[in-house]
């Protein structure tokens, strides 16, 4: 399970598919525990409005367990976010 990818993937990644870039699972594996109760109709929705790392252009996120283990990022009083730039300062992309 490598967490490196080619700025070449990049181009090619879809925000229509979401997923943690850390670990490469979906938000049905990270988030799927927080969508009962929570009114989204589903772990993807629930991404999409309320997982503050999600970037909408690339569908890239990092879950709470990768964004703890990439040493919990944060820019200069701004939401971090998983955009590719941001994604090549932790050398997720490589
Ligand atoms: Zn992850």
């Amino acid at each position: 399970m490598s967490g490196h990818h080619k700025w070449e993937d990049i181009k090619r990644r879809s925000s229509t598919v979401l997923m943690c870039a850390g670990c490469q699972r979906s938000p049905r594996v990270t988030h799927g525990e927080y969508v009962e109760g929570s009114g989204y109709r589903s772990a993807d929705a629930y991404v999409w409005s309320e997982e503050g790392t999600l970037d909408r252009a690339s569908g890239w996120y990092l879950c709470d367990a990768c964004y703890i283990r990439y040493g919990m990022p944060v820019l200069d009083g701004e939401r971090w976010t998983a955009t590719p730039a941001n994604l090549y300062a932790l050398g997720i992309v490589v």
